[in-house]
């Protein structure tokens, strides 16, 4: 007998990366650089790394199932209240839950192309429509491929729920400004939620970028999402979270699974945010990097998208997966986003200033045999 699943044969999953040892011993070699998943070259903040340490001592009680000191540390912060945030396990829990609570088989999302994996899977994981809208063109003047809010607005229909905008983008880089984003969410229908995935905005440098924060009062269907994973350095321990209008948190609440962020998550996401030191050091070995590596494209000729990220994806002008397993062969492991649409392109996070040229040297080497 066949088993009864819903449409999750449709779904393409996440593609990890393997893991760094098990790619070690395949390949014979050591010390292997990986710049693919857009994590904190730094680590994690040292008051992370000691509320983590504490927090190892009650391992045997339950995590506090509301978050209540990390919500209040947040809330804080950004000058919220806590009843507006919503904490996930990682914001992939949040943006499933958004989509558990506002999408069914009635329903649709819509996003743009080359938009980050997990709207896609977490819409079809409830068996709602996609409707993608298509992005700006390659030969675009100022932000090739990036999300074209106007054919986002027209492919919202009486079937839309939510949109899910990254801005960042990722795997792209590319950024919406703050009045582009402002008279779209003006004029999306009431009843739509927009979810803005700003999982790098803390690396964004450039003025004309917006603080969705301050748009919560004014747009009661908007959800900002972020996380602890990029700049914070905590990806291993899977937390983010989800600020919006109470009456949208409480209805992610009625979702959310009991304890789904763990007490060394809580701990140390808690410590992380007061780290103010380590936050600066992190954009600083961001914003170098990102000088650095557009010196180097200069230099070499190679295109890449426009960024704010922790991210350039460059154009190879030729199929990418073969520079990426010869990437590999040097030790250096960076993202290919075929699936994401861009075939040609590699995404690569950037490193310390040691590690980025290591992998500009890398990719001269491949690119020349
Ligand atoms: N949104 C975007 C745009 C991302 O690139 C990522 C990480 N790849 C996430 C959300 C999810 O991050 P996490 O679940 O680790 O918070």
């Amino acid at each position: 007998k066949q088993l009864a699943v819903t449409g999750v044969q449709a779904l393409h999953p996440y593609q990890p990366g393997k893991p760094i040892e098990e790619l070690e011993r395949e390949l014979g070699i050591s010390n292997i650089l990986k710049l693919a998943s857009n994590e904190n070259p730094l680590g994690a903040s040292p008051q992370a790394q000691a509320a983590l340490t504490a927090a190892l001592k009650t391992l045997e009680l339950y995590p506090d199932g509301s978050g209540y000191q990390l919500k209040q540390a947040i809330a804080e912060k950004f000058g919220l209240h806590s009843n507006q945030i919503t904490l996930g396990n990682g914001s992939n829990d949040v943006l499933e839950l958004i989509a558990r609570a506002f999408l069914d088989n009635q329903r649709a999302a819509v996003i743009s192309e080359h938009a980050f994996a997990v709207y896609q899977i977490v819409t079809q994981a409830v068996g709602a429509e996609l409707q993608i809208a298509k992005a700006n063109p390659a030969d675009h003047q100022t932000m090739p491929y990036g999300h074209n809010l106007a054919n986002l607005a027209a492919k919202i229909t009486d079937k839309t729920r939510v949109v899910f905008i990254a801005n960042p983008n990722n795997p792209t880089g590319t950024w919406l400004s703050t009045t582009a984003l402002h008279s779209f969410l003006q004029r999306a229908p009431s009843d739509v939620i927009v979810v803005l995935d700003e999982a790098y905005t803390e690396y964004v440098q450039e003025v004309e970028f917006p603080n969705a924060l301050t748009w919560l009062e004014e747009f009661p269907n908007l959800i900002v999402t972020r996380t602890f994973s990029k700049i914070y350095g905590l990806a291993g321990l899977r937390v983010g979270y989800a600020v919006s209008n109470p009456v949208i948190a409480d209805l992610l609440n009625r979702v959310r699974q009991p304890f789904n962020v763990n007490s060394l998550a809580l701990a140390a996401a808690q410590a992380a945010l007061a780290d103010d030191a380590f936050l600066e050091r992190s954009v600083d070995t961001n914003a170098a990097g990102l000088v650095q590596w557009r010196a180097a494209c200069a230099e070499n000729g190679w295109e890449y998208i426009p960024t704010v990220g922790n991210f350039i994806t460059v154009d190879m002008q030729r199929p990418a997966a073969p520079l990426y397993d010869a990437l590999l062969r040097e030790g250096v492991i960076v993202r290919p986003i075929g699936g994401y649409g861009l075939p040609q392109h590699l995404r690569i996070t950037i490193g310390t200033t040691a590690q980025n040229t290591r992998c500009i040297e890398a990719l001269k080497k491949v690119l020349a045999a």
